[in-house]
């Protein structure tokens, strides 16, 4: 009973092509063409496509690089709040140098 209905079972891609092997990883019934071996198991074409695609990109690569791009973000900001801060500085003390400061130091050494 259980072994007519396996050996009918037909592919889920290929609804005329009669299963030839299951997906290890969803259970699905697939042809030839469409199960590919991936350690030494059968997968189809969607498992392998997203088991091959987390292999390729690794969760610490990721992480190296927001860390890297947070780094170089953290940078950049804080390079910017020390140019705006300069810049401030820089047309204050001009007003200071040239003005009340010089004048109370011209008067204190006098
Ligand atoms: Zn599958
Ligand atoms: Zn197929």
């Amino acid at each position: 009973m259980t072994a007519t209905t396996l050996q009918r079972a037909f592919c889920l891609i290929h609804p005329r092509r009669e299963a030839a092997a299951r997906c290890t990883s969803c259970g699905s019934p697939f042809c030839r063409e469409c199960v590919t071996e991936l350690d030494g198991r059968m997968v189809c074409g969607a498992c392998y496509k997203a088991k091959t695609q987390i292999k390729e990109k690794p969760k610490r690569d990721w992480f190296i690089l927001t860390t890297a791009v947070q780094a170089v973000m953290g940078l950049a900001g804080l390079w910017f709040t020390f140019w705006l801060l300069g810049q401030v500085l820089v047309s204050i003390p001009s007003d200071f140098h040239e003005g009340k400061i010089w004048e109370k130091m011209h008067f204190r050494r006098q």
